[in-house]
């Protein structure tokens, strides 16, 4: 970011301001024209854009699911490695004793795998931040126009008020006691 505004920094406050603000319309618009683009179907985003998750798609496979309640399930890798699994369709998430799901609130190949056993389609338990509609919710304000010339002067710029206290600073007094003791030769 610092590089972009390398030859504007230079500007006085209020021009510098302006183009600051400029820049990050013109971004947000190309943002949002982007969004826009995207299919409403919000697993098309995820498939796309997450290698990890066709990845762990495929991997999870080869593991072998344990249920031990509904949505719950222990699930052994290949090399034995067992994992606890946890799925949450209300809050559309879950949690791995991996920590993968928690950490990136996409699931895991554990906890695809646990999908598969339960019959759940693992692209609902990604967390919506993940999703078109949220980015495209993020979008929906666009930037509003500033003309510098149109800007009411304020002539209320006066720096704040502030009170000095006469004499030297007063300092904390310590208790009896408290403190490093004093070094006697
Ligand atoms: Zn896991």
């Amino acid at each position: 970011m610092n590089n972009v505004f390398r030859e504007t920094r230079e500007l006085p406050v209020l021009e510098l301001l302006d183009y600051i603000w400029c820049h990050q319309m013109a971004h947000h618009y190309k943002r949002q024209t982007y969004a826009l683009t995207l299919p409403s179907t919000d697993s098309d985003y995820v498939a796309k854009h997450l290698k990890v998750f066709t990845d762990n798609c495929v991997a999870a496979w080869t593991f072998k699911v344990t249920p031990s309640v509904h949505l719950q399930a222990l699930v052994e890798g290949p090399g034995g490695d067992k994992y606890d699994v946890m799925l949450d369709p209300e809050l559309k998430g879950g949690m791995c004793s991996c920590r993968f799901f928690q950490q990136y609130l996409v699931p895991c190949a554990h906890a695809i795998a646990a999908c598969y056993e339960f019959n759940q389609a693992p692209g609902k338990y990604f967390d919506k931040c993940y999703l078109n509609s949220t980015l495209q919710e993020a979008y929906q304000v666009p930037y509003p126009m500033v003309l510098l010339s149109e800007l009411d002067l304020d002539t209320a710029l006066d720096p704040p008020q502030r009170k000095m206290h006469r004499g030297r600073p007063a300092t904390v007094r310590k208790e009896p006691g408290a403190g490093p003791p004093r070094q006697t030769m």
